[in-house]
């Protein structure tokens, strides 16, 4: 009777022990769970503020690193806006002013991409402002889905390149509204900057593009339209000793052959005059 009284206590406390190690190992499951869980995350969000304190400490933004993938909910904190006369400015005394902006119109004609892997050879950001008559193919669509994905600003140039105060107000806004409609479909997102052909707008495209949160922004100024600059050597030796080169300079360019084979000699004269190729992306814009 005694050796089964003492068996059952044995049984008793070995079910005991075993079920408080059980518990012990869920509770410590649990607690090593949770912080893994949560440096896990504190590192993605280390990782990200590290980022951002890179771009806002740097200030360079021609050094920030053009990321793979343009993110719909990426936000960097604005350091310039467009000023009246369509040049560059810092929003404060602590960036650097002497900054030129690339921005390519009329794309994507036959040059875009190869102008946008020049640009992101040369780790330059720029804003290719698109027409909608040259986005109805697939293949022109998948250009702009490259474009976008190598991390480059989208900006609208309306449809059909209209002059657009020659046009009824029905029409200047149709002009607009469906390449936004139309860029937001390849890419997800609407633009943020609309460049009217010519810089013609009238009161009426001011209200639409406000309408459709896009900050307005013409040119200081370009030459690859004209006749005699229509070469890579006569480009280059322009766009970098034009006295329209000055800090904030917001450089007009396009879709063209010589003006193809001439971005990379005006990305490093610029560079070699101490300009800072500024990132559109850290431009203020509507929203
Ligand atoms: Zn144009």
């Amino acid at each position: 009777m005694k050796k089964i009284v003492v068996l059952m206590v044995f049984v008793l406390c070995c079910v005991i022990a075993t079920a408080c190690n059980n518990a012990e190992k869920a509770n410590t499951a649990k607690e090593s769970d949770t912080p893994t869980n949560k440096e896990k995350q504190e590192s993605v969000e280390q990782k990200q503020n590290n980022q951002n304190e890179r771009i806002n400490e740097k200030g360079d933004s021609d050094k920030i690193e053009i990321k793979n993938s343009n993110k719909k909910m990426e936000k960097v904190e604005a350091k310039y806006k467009v000023s009246d006369v369509w040049s560059i400015v810092p929003i404060d005394d602590q960036t650097n002013e002497k900054v030129a902006l690339i921005t390519i119109d009329d794309a994507p004609d036959k040059y875009a991409l190869e102008m946008a892997h020049t640009l992101k050879r040369l780790h330059v950001n720029a804003i290719f402002f698109v027409n909608g008559h040259l986005l109805e193919t697939p293949e022109k669509k998948d250009m702009l889905k490259q474009i976008y994905d190598m991390g480059f600003i989208i900006g609208n140039h309306t449809y059909s390149h209209a002059y657009l105060p020659d046009l009824s107000e029905e029409k200047q806004k149709e002009e607009i509204v469906r390449v936004n409609d139309m860029v937001e479909k390849v890419i997800g997102e609407r633009p943020k900057f609309f460049r009217a052909p010519n810089g013609a707008n009238t009161d009426y495209t001011r209200q639409v593009a406000k309408d459709e949160d896009m900050t307005l922004m013409n040119w200081s100024y370009g030459y690859d339209w004209h006749k005699e600059y229509m070469s890579k050597e006569a480009l280059t030796n322009i766009m970098l000793n034009t006295n329209l080169l000055g800090s904030g300079a917001n450089l007009l360019m396009h879709d063209r052959e010589w003006t193809a084979a001439a971005l990379e000699d005006i990305v490093n004269g610029l560079r070699d005059k101490g300009y800072e190729l500024v990132n559109p992306k850290l431009i203020q814009t509507a929203n």
